[in-house]
């Protein structure tokens, strides 16, 4: 009776958490203090030595941008650059600071920001860039921060995406205006929920940091020795946009262990590409792996069935598939700002299709759905009745 052998699932993305992460938030609980504390500064510290600058925690990547907007200046009334095709993360960031979201397009080769299209958008109003490392490769970084210096605008790079990644040999984060990350669930490394912001500005290093917590002025520093501010001053909004030591725990575990999560990121997606390489059907985005670390694996499918068809047929094979992102300027709550046509975005975005990628994946799984993708996007695979009819279209 009890005879169901369990289909193997590949999911699209997790986190790996190892028993290390477990013994480090049992050590917290067993403490009985739970808040931003010593944990949240041991983390930071590793992250400044990872970067080679100041890098501060809070609740989340969300958080990280929105706190860095406001700690820039950039608020009502302003504008500020970004790809459409991004995690609405970004926009809502943008407009939580009061500036408004101008939609750009993408370069189709990365779906990274296309700086010539971020220019033809620069008005009086314009006050920063914000360019999104899609899937963890930076695109034209360098040229976006050429035009910022021609401009006179802030750079705040959504790097929520790209833990770990290099560029023309430096770290990302460890250049730049100001960087920032997410810690998410099923981010290059984790800390439950989380995030950071780096930078080498110490204005908006003390700005960001009162306004985690509450803007109550220096709390940061009693905090990490598990004090709190009974006396004091406030000079700014605020949010309640700390990291707690429970996360910090998590994320000083994965720090540790990020080597081998690294390793086994590139490598699958390597295997990806190679696998990928000689089908005209199935694109990979132009990115080295060398450098890159990616976040996520994305193909375009430049085939007539449709992908929400592909989709179902490789669920029904135990693969999770996802589609990153949805156009923001198609939201409504974005819409009415950018009552343009995107021609790259809105044509790519129909072909988009993520396969699964995470550290605790083995290469014959990675294998076993190329292979899949591959066989399904041949000439007349859903016309044969021999394979899924119901998915026909
Ligand atoms: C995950 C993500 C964020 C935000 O991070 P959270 O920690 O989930 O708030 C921002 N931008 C992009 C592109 C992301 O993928």
């Amino acid at each position: 009776m009890e005879n169901i052998i369990k289909k193997k699932f590949i999911r699209l993305s997790k986190s790996s958490i190892s028993s290390l992460e477990k013994l480090a938030v049992e050590d917290v609980l067993d403490n009985e203090f739970l808040g931003m504390g010593p944990k949240v500064l041991e983390f930071e510290k590793m992250l400044t030595a990872f970067f080679g600058r100041k890098a501060i925690c809070v609740s989340s990547g969300t958080s990280a941008l929105h706190l860095a907007l406001q700690a820039a200046n950039i608020g009502s009334g302003d504008e500020v650059l970004v790809q459409s095709l991004t995690y609405v993360s970004s926009f809502q960031a943008i407009s939580a600071s009061g500036a408004i979201p101008i939609a750009c397009d993408v370069d189709p080769k990365t779906l990274c920001l296309d700086w010539k299209d971020a220019e033809k958008k620069i008005t009086t109003k314009t006050k920063a860039i914000m360019p999104v490392h899609y899937s963890g490769g930076v695109g034209s970084l360098n040229e976006i921060y050429k035009l910022a210096k021609k401009y006179k605008l802030r750079v705040i790079e959504d790097a929520a995406h790209a833990f770990g990644t290099e560029y023309l040999g430096k770290r990302v984060g460890g250049f730049g205006d100001i960087s920032c990350f997410s810690f998410d669930g099923i981010k290059n490394i984790t800390s439950g929920e989380g995030g950071c912001i780096v930078t080498d500005d110490q204005e908006v290093l003390r700005k960001a940091s009162d306004a985690r917590l509450l803007g109550v002025e220096k709390d940061s520093e009693k905090r990490y020795e598990g004090q709190r501010s009974w006396d004091f001053n406030v000079t700014l909004q605020g949010w309640r946009y700390h990291m707690s030591d429970i996360m910090a725990a998590i994320g000083i575990e994965q720090f540790k262990r990020f080597k081998d999560i690294k390793n086994k990121r590139k490598k699958f997606a390597k295997i990806y590409n190679q696998l990928f390489n000689e089908s005209k059907k199935i694109i990979s985005l132009s990115l080295n792996f060398d450098q890159v670390v990616p976040h996520i694996y994305v193909v375009l499918i430049e085939c007539k069935t449709d992908r929400e068809v592909i989709r179902s047929y490789l669920l029904d094979k135990g693969v999770q598939t996802g589609v990153h992102y949805q156009p923001n300027h198609t939201l409504t709550a974005f819409s009415s700002m950018n009552n343009i046509a995107l021609d790259v975005t809105e044509s790519i975005y129909p072909k988009l299709l993520t396969l699964p990628l995470h550290s605790d994946l083995v290469e014959d799984d990675i294998r076993y759905v190329a292979d899949l993708l591959i066989n399904c996007t041949k000439d007349g695979f859903f016309k044969d009745s021999n394979n899924a009819v119901k998915f026909d279209n």
